[in-house]
Order: C-alpha cells, then sequence, then structure tokens
C-alpha cells in the first residue's frame, strides 16, 4: 500500500479496508483503519540495530493517545484530516474514539514517554520497558467535592500494544510465571521506528476488582498487573509492588541478554551491546537480576557486577524521602529469593569499599535501600535538572557524591515539541512555521529567531488572537466534557499537576480565599480571572484528597456569590490526565509553579506552559530555575523563599507554623475561612478541620512563609496582563522563543553524548 502521495491514496486506503465509503464509516472503523495504516507504516521505519542500545527500563509510561501523535511522526496528519474532512468527518471526534493509556502517575512517567519519542526521532536505537497494566492510573470523580476512584479499563478494543509469541519464565516467592511480551511501535517524527516493550501475564483476571478500585491483593496471577502502582497503604499492596518490579525487570533482563547474544554478544561485552537506564528505584532489581542471570550463563560473580556496572545507569527523581523505595529485607526474601544471595554479596562488596554505613546497601535495621544499590553499582546518577542535582551532591546524596564524585551528572528534564506543541497546539505551531520556517520541529534552538518579532505588532496581535481562539476551545471543552461554562475573555490562571502537599495547591487555595475576602470588602481584582485545577491525589493520600475538597467547597462558594462570582471562577477538571493537559495548556495565560523551594525536582509541566506562550508565577524551584535564567527575571514571576533557606529551615527543625498563624493577621483569616459557615454550606467539616488543623500545627511544606509574597507577585501578574496587553504578549512570545532549550530532543542528545553513547 501506498499511502505517502496524496490524498487519494488516504482515501484509496481507508476505502478498501473498511470496504466502503468514508462517509459511510463509523468513526470506530476509521480509527481500526487508521491503526493498520500506522502500523505498516511505521514498520517501514524499522532498521537494524547497529553497536549499541538503549533499554529505558521504567514502571510507567504515561503515553496519552497515540493516533494523531503517530500520524504527525509519520508526515501523515495532514493528509488524514484533509481526507476526513473533506467526507464530512472530523479529526476531533475521531480522536475521541481512542482511550488514553495512562499507564503513569504523572511527571516521571510523562518523561519517559517523551524520551521515547526522541529516541526515535533522534534515529537512536532505544526501546522502552515496562508493564501492560490493565488499568492504567485510576479515573477520578467529584461527588460530594470528593474525589472517588474507579478503574481506567483502556484495553478491550484495538490495540497499539500487539502481543506477541515471546515469553519468558519468571519465578516469584518459588513459583513459576510466564510473562508474555505485548510489543508498540514507537515512531519517531521523520525518524526510526522503536519498540515500548510491555510485560503481561495471560492469567489476569479483571473479575476480582470489587468496589472501586478494590480488589483481592493475593493472588498474583489474577492480579499482577492490574493496576498501575496498586495502592501501597498495607504490607499485601507493598509485596505487590515488589512482585510487579520483579517481573518487569527480570523478563526485560532476559529479553535484553537474548537480543544481545542473537546480535553476536558474548555477555563479557555485553557493554558493546546495551545501556540499560534504571528511572527511579522501581526497576533497581535490574542490578541483581542481571547478575544473577550472567552467573548462571558462566560469568563470574565479579565480573558478572562490574559489567552490569558498567551497563547500567540510574536517574534520580525526587529528594523526598518516603519516595526513595526501601524494602524490608523479608518482603524480598519472600518474593525474589533467588535474588537476596546477590543483593547480600553486593553488599558484602560495599561494606569491604567503605566503612561509611550511611550508605550501606541492607542497613542496620534490615533494611534494603534500592537508591543505594543503584549508586553503588552503575556507573552514573544523574539527577533532573540543575537545582536537583546540587542538592544531591550537597546534602541528599552528599555520602555517595564523596565516594564517586565522577558518577555524578545533571540532565535536566525536556519535553517533546511533537506532541506539546505540534499535536496540542498546531494554531501557534503554523504561526511559528510562517514567521522562521520549519526547522524548529527537529531543532529547538531555533526558536530563538522569534525574538526578531518581540516589537511587531501584527505578529504580537496574530498570538494574542490566537490565544484568544484557545481560551474559547478550551471553554467549549470544558463546557462540553465538564459540564462548566467560563469566560474566555477573563485571565485564565492554571495549576494542574499531581496533588501533593509539596506541589502546595494549598497555597493557591489559600490565595483564593484571600481574594475572595478582599473582594468581599470592596478590594476588587484588575480584571476577572478564572483559576482552574487538575490533580488526581493518590487514593490514601488524606490531606490531598482534603486539599481536593476545599477547593470544590470554595469553587461552589464563589459560585454562589454574584458579587464575587463576576471577578473570579474556580474550576477543577475532573480526571487530569495527557489529553486534558493537552487542551488546557495551550489555553493558560499564567502557570502556576509554585512547589516549596528545592522539593520539585525538575517539573516538566511548567516547560510545556512556557512553550504554549503562558507566562510563570513560580519559586526558584527546579527547572523553574533555568526557566528564569532563559527567559530573564522580566519574564517570569518569581516569589518565596530559596531552596537555601528552605533547606537551612529543616535542618534546624525552626519551623513553626503556629507562631505564622498567630502573628499575620492575612494568614489567620484565610485558614479560619476553612471552618467558616460559607465553606461548611458546601463541605464536610471533617476534612475541612483537618486541613485547617495541618495547616497550624504541621505545614510541613511550609506554605504559610510564602504566603504572603504568592499574593503580591500574583496579584502584580493579574495586574501587568490586564493592564499593559500588549506588553504581556511581547513577553509570551520571548517565553516561547526561550522554550528551545527543555526539548526532550536536547535531554536526549545530552544522555547520549554523555551516558549512552548508543550505535557506537
Ligand atoms: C506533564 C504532565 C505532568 C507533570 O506535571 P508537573 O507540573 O511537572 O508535575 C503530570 N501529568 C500529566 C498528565 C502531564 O502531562
Amino acid at each position: 500500500m501506498k499511502i505517502k502521495e496524496n490524498n487519494r491514496n488516504i482515501e484509496t486506503a481507508l476505502t478498501e479496508i473498511c470496504k466502503k465509503e468514508i462517509s459511510q464509516c463509523s468513526y470506530e472503523e476509521l480509527y481500526t483503519a487508521l491503526l493498520g495504516i500506522v502500523e505498516e507504516e511505521s514498520k517501514k521505519h524499522v532498521s537494524p540495530v547497529k553497536g549499541r542500545k538503549l533499554y529505558y527500563i521504567s514502571a510507567e509510561f504515561l503515553i496519552g493517545k497515540l493516533l494523531s501523535n503517530n500520524l504527525i511522526n509519520l508526515g501523515l496528519y495532514d493528509e488524514v484530516k484533509a481526507c476526513l474532512e473533506a467526507n464530512g468527518k472530523s479529526m476531533t471526534e475521531l480522536e475521541e474514539i481512542e482511550p488514553e493509556p495512562s499507564l503513569g502517575n504523572g511527571g516521571l512517567g510523562r518523561l519517559a514517554a517523551c524520551f521515547l519519542d526522541s529516541l526515535a526521532t533522534l534515529n537512536l536505537p532505544g526501546d522502552g520497558i515496562g508493564l501492560r497494566y490493565h488499568c492504567g492510573l485510576f479515573r477520578q470523580k467529584f461527588t460530594n467535592q470528593l474525589q472517588k476512584e474507579t478503574p481506567d479499563f483502556w484495553l478491550g478494543g484495538d490495540e497499539w500494544a500487539k502481543k506477541t509469541e515471546k515469553t519468558y519464565t519468571v519465578s516469584l516467592a518459588g513459583k513459576d510465571y510466564t510473562a508474555r511480551l505485548y510489543r508498540l511501535a514507537v515512531t519517531g517524527y521523520e525518524g526510526r521506528t522503536n519498540y515500548l516493550n510491555l510485560f503481561d501475564l495471560d492469567t489476569i483476571d479483571e473479575s476480582v476488582i470489587g468496589d472501586g478500585i478494590s480488589f483481592d491483593k493475593t493472588d498474583i496471577e489474577k492480579n499482577l498487573t492490574l493496576f498501575l502502582y496498586p495502592d501501597d497503604s498495607d504490607d499485601e499492596g507493598r509485596l505487590l509492588r515488589i512482585y510487579q518490579q520483579y517481573l518487569m525487570v527480570s523478563a526485560g533482563a532476559q529479553m535484553i541478554l537474548e537480543e544481545c547474544v542473537e546480535r553476536g554478544s558474548s555477555l563479557h561485552d555485553l557493554y558493546d551491546y546495551a545501556a540499560i537506564q534504571i528511572n527511579d528505584t522501581h526497576p533497581s532489581m535490574v542490578i541483581p537480576e542481571l547478575i544473577r542471570l550472567l552467573c548462571e550463563r558462566g560469568i563470574g560473580f565479579e565480573e558478572a557486577a562490574e559489567i552490569v556496572t558498567k551497563v547500567c545507569a540510574y536517574t534520580n527523581h525526587t529528594i523526598l524521602a518516603e519516595a526513595l523505595e526501601k524494602w524490608p529485607r523479608y518482603y524480598l526474601e519472600k518474593v525474589v529469593p533467588n535474588l537476596m544471595p546477590i543483593i547480600e554479596k553486593l553488599d558484602e562488596m560495599i561494606r569491604a569499599r567503605t566503612g561509611d554505613r550511611s550508605t550501606a546497601i541492607i542497613d542496620d535495621h534490615q533494611i534494603v535501600h534500592m537508591a543505594h544499590m543503584d549508586i553503588h553499582f552503575t556507573h552514573s546518577t544523574n539527577g533532573v535538572a540543575a537545582l536537583h542535582t546540587e542538592i544531591l551532591k550537597n546534602s541528599e546524596l552528599n555520602h555517595f557524591y564523596r565516594l564517586y564524585p565522577e558518577k555524578f551528572n545533571n540532565k535536566t528534564n525536556g519535553i517533546t515539541f511533537r506532541r506539546w506543541l505540534l499535536k496540542c497546539n498546531p494554531e501557534l505551531t503554523e504561526l511559528i512555521e510562517s514567521l522562521i520556517g520549519s526547522e524548529f520541529k527537529k531543532d529547538a534552538s531555533k526558536l530563538e529567531k522569534l525574538l526578531e518579532f518581540q516589537e511587531d505588532d501584527t505578529v504580537l496581535q496574530k498570538l494574542a488572537q490566537l490565544k484568544h481562539d484557545n481560551k474559547e476551545a478550551l471553554a467549549e471543552w470544558l463546557l462540553h466534557t465538564q459540564n462548566v461554562a467560563v469566560n474566555p475573555d477573563s485571565m485564565f490562571l492554571i495549576q494542574s499537576k499531581r496533588l501533593h502537599e509539596y506541589k502546595r495547591q494549598q497555597l493557591n487555595l489559600l490565595y483564593l480565599i484571600h481574594q475572595y475576602c478582599e473582594i468581599k470588602a470592596g478590594h476588587t481584582p484588575k480584571t476577572p480571572v478564572t483559576v482552574i485545577f487538575g490533580a488526581k491525589a493518590a487514593p490514601a493520600y488524606t490531606i490531598a484528597k482534603d486539599i481536593i475538597h476545599a477547593l470544590l467547597a470554595l469553587s461552589r462558594v464563589i459560585r454562589d456569590d454574584p458579587e464575587v462570582s463576576r471577578w473570579m471562577q474556580v474550576v477543577f477538571i475532573e480526571n487530569y490526565n495527557v489529553t486534558a493537559a493537552e487542551k488546557m495548556i495551550p489555553a493558560c495565560d499564567l502557570s502556576e509553579q509554585i512547589s516549596l523551594a528545592s522539593k520539585e525536582a525538575s517539573g516538566t509541566g511548567n516547560m510545556k506552559f512556557m512553550l504554549n506562550g503562558a507566562l510563570t508565577l513560580g519559586t526558584m524551584d527546579g527547572a523553574n530555575v533555568e526557566i528564569a535564567e532563559a527567559v530573564g527575571e522580566d519574564n517570569i514571576y518569581i516569589f518565596g523563599q530559596s531552596s537555601s533557606q528552605v533547606i537551612r529551615r529543616y535542618s534546624h527543625g525552626d519551623y513553626c507554623a503556629r507562631e505564622w498563624y498567630e502573628v499575620d493577621p492575612n494568614i489567620r483569616r484565610a485558614v479560619n475561612f476553612l471552618t467558616g459557615e460559607e465553606m461548611l454550606a458546601h463541605g464536610s467539616r471533617e476534612n475541612l478541620e483537618r486541613l485547617k488543623n495541618e495547616l497550624i500545627n504541621k505545614d510541613w511544606f511550609q506554605t504559610l512563609p510564602d504566603f504572603n509574597a504568592y499574593i503580591v507577585r500574583k496579584n502584580q501578574a493579574i495586574a501587568d496582563y490586564a493592564l499593559n496587553p500588549a506588553d504581556w504578549t511581547r513577553r509570551t512570545l520571548i517565553n516561547i522563543s526561550k522554550a528551545g532549550f527543555f526539548s526532550s530532543d536536547r535531554t536526549i542528545a545530552e544522555y547520549n553524548e554523555e551516558i549512552w553513547h548508543l550505535g557506537e
């Protein structure tokens, strides 16, 4: 089938596959047909691997919908769209047929997906290895202003991940299971096709799911890959996570060795054939598993450990202690009895290497530290933004840094511009292309050419119009999917990301309460604002759910008060995911990146918003620091404590939220409002009181010290937007033009040059 030439060929192909006129086809039929066309086209871009190939192992790949993205990457999108439209069909409606594969929680999983896109685009041989969860991240529903979770079934229709005949035997708790490989083609933009390899068991039984997302956690034959990250608030949940992780790394490691041997490796020279990137600690067991497999194949232990250290590299994504996985030894003895003797030997090697017990793999309390094993037995440990890497080196992982300074390096995260510009904002893409040509699609640094147009009124007017159009489109989507009407002439402020106290949605909440009180007192803002949230809270994370509850209650308080609702509307969208992000981000005026300085390793939401012409209101945290450097202080709104102030406060242990509450009337008014009569009319006393007490008695992420600075800076941004719209647009242009550095193509090129050396 030749389909690249022109519309007629797409049209012919579709009619042939569907066996009827396109106008007579249902969207389901067209979707299935296009899936087949993409599959065939993508096969043409598979090419044999020469030299070293990357395996990116990750428990999460938040890939999002694939149809449009694949069509764009294969150069078929415009033709398909034109052909559909000529036959009375709409691309947007077609896109709605596809279920979103939400095989990730948030930033870390989305990063893995962006990396796969960039690897294929840069023509680098690099596959992903993960799990084929039957249910991705839960679906979020709001009832009575509370988050409820339901399973996200996404399989069952036509699927991108194709079942293969390849299987691997994995021994879990002494019993053998058969892991089956599913392969999903990853298309590069005018590049090669790589694969995302996902493992699953044939025996999974969706009928063990009970109420909401509960299920019998003990029967692993039926539930092993049922859910992404099952609730780990109890022992059984945590054990299941280890079962999942080992299934992934054992099947993955066997596949890697098999591929390398097929390509001619003697295994002693594995380094010439493979590079393995361990994405956070979830795949850490790949280290002892590879050693085990190499020993089984006749290699001595010491050499095996050396080979694995040379092949593997580790990415650290967080300094939050609770996220650096550590497991009681008896968990591992139960689930992976074959690995425990190897982990013990590695621990002994480290005891011989250093007397510093703070870097032990198995500590004195019989806890196994996965990150420690990663750092000792890989050749590279990287942080994900400049500030984060500095904090790793100087405080969090300082003992390791002193042992191995040469292992530590930084790779600032990035995003793929194909999805986060070409796909989600075709109008902006077209405008940019009309101004500077199309080179920026493969070389993002070319966006800087836009700086020439800073003073060009026609261009600025077009840019402003385009933002307004995108806001209208979001308004329509909100009406259609969330049943809420918003005013596209208001300023759009968006905070969308996972719900976590360190990301400080509660700071935004307190600001909104403050503004509510100010408007009631007759101090109206400079322009009406629409504040949009999107966030899921982990099902067992009580305070995060209380913050959602308070925001939903507040949104009703405001809605029911005509005095305030003229000026302010709060919208909390349900079920934030990649699809929602693609609608929200192009419509944003002000991007809220307000984490407590030192806590957000990088953030990638911040990059997506910047690229789509939003200004950032943020703390000096994660990649915000690099965004601020790139655009200059006039083109970003920075506020709040610095990371060193925060780190000092933690080390002195002298932060006392109650003191701030007691001395500051603004803080007191906002915090007290949480349990005032307005809120109680819409919310539950239990939830609101718990949140209020948390803020007064703990406030671990130091919301209160940044409160006043946040109000001042945010109101400054709103005033600038209202009073000087032309200058605002000029500054959004500067943000877009400086976003090139945050392309994941740049990130992947750096990983390749400094860590992987692929294809050599
Ligand atoms: C980009 C993205 C994230 C990460 O957002 P941060 O603001 O960096 O935390 C999370 N979820 C989705 C759906 C995303 O697209």
